[in-house]
């Protein structure tokens, strides 16, 4: 599907959005990405969605890639009877192993080395931080705390205990059985939520065994710390504003978020900034005018994605939370502002045949003014480096593989395109010719660029680059000279 913007849009589905109906009408409104959270939902409820996508995305031939967001070892509380309750300040509030549904004095915390850990006078925060409860006294099954800030508290809200540093592992039983699950189904993408070192990327890494890329979510103050390492073994990075700015000051969240950000463009690899972008869409079909600025402040930034949270999984307009993301998408896009900032902060290749090729592409693609830059790529690294370099035209990736699409469908400007395998390289430049004129970037009278890595079907990088006309009947000719 051609977009007429190059920042894609990851909507996280939910209860608000898990008909057929509404996951076509949100690919058709901008999703790229759809996110389906290992937390929330039975395996039976994640397979059905992922089938309804994977429908859509056949239907409207159009690669869709599917992000499994492992829960991690995040701490939610259990579910209450009546699905939630009002925490008032000062009340009394217990929590406990009991598995029994909560009330208005008790919810079940089902992770008893938190209570071995707890301490009298820690705070845990519920619900990113909304709530916070301090811990009067504890034992080894139960924490009595006062309400220190009251709100509403419902089924598995999240618990941070930024104050105790919390014995767990990477992947719990639950997130292993998970993982296995989204690699069976096909998902595309892994995010791993609490990352804390590189070797908890890695331990994940094996278990997916190459059937999805791995997206590191970063979300604990030990992951900014390590983050070079936790990029370097990760295929892509989440900022996930949401317990960042829980575990940290939330004020210390917006210099890492540009950190971050910047430091995955170097690295060729897609990054999203995830959490609240338009948490007041939720309830109301209208931004705040802060969300807006937050949104493209992302996108002026050079992140690769924006998501959408309860925005599109719980709230009243999923629809128009992407709609919105998609509008400011353009206008961002639109601004000669953003292009002096993405084009200065581009960095300089690095010293490969792959990277020179993809800089001269663009170099080509913007001096002649062609109309897209089509690259083959099987692995889709060279598509990310195409995508790296922030090109004016529109990139097509040429694979024949459908999990390199649909992995690339997360990464800017990026649209991907399913080929039959190619082994000459006139027949790339008439199938990149076809998919440039099918997507409408380009007519018979423009020209386009072509790289590609030959010989063609042997594993190796991208080592050639062609301008051609793309008016097929002259590709034809040329084929049959
Ligand atoms: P979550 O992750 O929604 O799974 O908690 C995102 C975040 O923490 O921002
Ligand atoms: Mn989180």
């Amino acid at each position: 599907m051609r977009r007429l913007r190059n920042v894609k849009i990851v909507a996280t589905l939910g209860p608000a959005s898990e008909t057929y109906d509404m996951i076509r009408a949100l690919h058709e409104a901008g999703a790229d990405v759809f996110r389906l959270n290992m937390s929330h939902g039975t395996h039976e409820e994640i397979r059905e969605k992922h089938r309804i996508i994977r429908q859509v995305e056949k239907e409207l031939q159009s690669p869709i890639a599917i992000l499994a967001d492992l829960q991690g070892p995040k701490l939610r509380v259990g579910v209450f009877a009546n699905g939630s309750e009002e925490l008032v300040p000062g009340a009394p509030f217990r929590l406990d192993l009991d598995p029994a549904e909560g009330d208005l004095n008790r919810v079940c915390l089902p992770h008893p080395e938190i209570f071995q850990a707890l301490k009298e006078g820690a705070r845990l925060l519920v619900n990113d931080g909304k709530i916070r409860l301090k811990v009067e006294s504890c034992g080894d099954d139960h924490a009595n705390c006062i309400v220190e800030t009251g709100g509403t508290i419902s089924n598995r809200k999240g618990v941070n205990v930024p104050d105790v540093v919390l014995p767990l592992a990477a992947l719990s039983e639950k997130d292993r059985d998970d993982l296995e699950f989204a690699c069976g189904l096909g998902v595309d993408w892994l995010a791993l939520s609490f990352v804390q070192r590189p070797e908890d990327v890695n331990e994940a890494r094996k278990l997916a065994q190459g059937r999805a890329a791995i997206l590191s979510k970063i979300e604990k103050p030990s992951a900014v710390d390590a983050f070079d390492e936790i990029l370097a073994v990760s295929d892509g990075i989440m900022v996930a504003r949401g317990d960042l700015g829980v575990e940290l000051p939330v004020s210390a969240v917006p210099p890492i978020q540009k950190r971050l950000v910047r430091k995955c463009r170097v690295a060729a690899k897609p990054v999203i900034v995830a959490t609240q972008m338009l948490e007041s869409m939720i309830d109301s079909p209208m931004p705040t005018r802060a969300e807006v600025s937050d949104v493209s402040g992302a996108i002026y930034e050079g992140a690769d994605a924006v998501m959408l949270s309860a925005e599109s999984a719980a709230g009243s307009y999923p629809i128009e939370a992407v709609s919105t993301m998609h509008e400011v998408a353009v206008e961002v896009e639109n601004d000669p502002t953003y292009r002096q900032v993405i084009e200065a902060s581009r960095s300089a290749p690095r010293s490969t045949v792959a990277d020179a090729i993809v800089a001269a592409a663009r170099e080509v693609a913007e001096t002649t003014e062609v109309a897209a830059i089509c690259c083959f790529s099987q692995s889709g690294t060279t598509a990310l480096l195409i995508a790296r370099e922030r090109p004016r035209v529109p990139i097509i990736a040429m694979t024949s593989l459908r999990g390199t699409a649909r992995r690339l469908s997360l990464s800017w400007g990026t649209n991907c395109v399913i080929t039959n395998e190619v082994n000459r390289f006139k027949m790339a430049v008439v199938a990149s010719s076809r998919a440039a004129t099918e997507l409408g970037y380009a007519t018979a009278e423009d020209q386009i660029v072509v790289t590609a890595g030959l010989p063609f079907n042997v594993a190796g990088s991208t080592n050639i680059l062609r301008v051609a006309p793309c008016d097929e009947r002259l590709i034809f000719n040329m084929e049959n000279e």
